[in-house]
């Protein structure tokens, strides 16, 4: 497929791809083929202990398809949504990651606004979309189409995220 045939509607970016947007393009386009990496990786199960075992007191959520977001409270008639996230070393990717799901929420007639939870930092970050956020947020998923849409994904490039990344072996053996 030539890059002039690219269209949304051929794929489904996600919040998971736009959050590895920002760390490795490389990463995108392995997920985005469903190449599987190692599922006993032990930072994955970390993230999902940490999101299981935070914040569980008042636990309610919202889905939107396949988005499911924690309902922290009303604010002014807006929903506050929250994400928990192991660490805030990758800010700006969980920032654009919670912004894409305030979109979704958005287009699907809800009005929220986000918060990030670092329980591990007793840090919280406020996310709320605006016309920069959403320009940024749209530019960024058109060009996670365009990377999917590579015929190989972009050669690895040594990052500090390798070492956690549970595609290390597969881009470094
Ligand atoms: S190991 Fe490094 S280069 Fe390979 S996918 Fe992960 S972050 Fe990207």
């Amino acid at each position: 497929m030539h890059e002039q045939d690219f269209t949304e509607r051929d794929i489904y970016v996600t919040g998971t791809l736009v959050w590895y947007y920002y760390i490795c393009k490389r990463e995108v386009w392995l997920m985005a083929h469903q190449i599987k990496p190692d599922q006993d990786d032990s930072n994955i199960d970390l993230g999902r202990f940490i999101q299981e075992h935070s914040y569980q007191r008042d636990k309610k959520e919202i889905s939107v398809g396949h988005i499911k977001l924690d309902i922290l409270r009303h604010d002014k008639g807006r929903l506050v949504v929250g994400e928990v996230k192991k660490s805030s070393k990758y800010e700006t990717s969980a920032t654009m990651q919670l912004a894409f799901y305030l979109l979704e929420l958005r287009q699907a007639g809800v009005e929220a606004v986000g918060e990030l939870m670092f329980p591990k930092e007793k840090k919280k970050i406020k996310v709320e979309l605006n016309e920069k956020l959403i320009s940024t947020l749209e530019e960024a998923k058109k060009n996670i189409v365009r990377i999917i849409y590579q015929e190989a994904p972009q050669a690895p490039q040594k990052i500090a995220f390798c070492r956690n990344c549970a595609y290390a072996e597969l881009c470094w053996a």
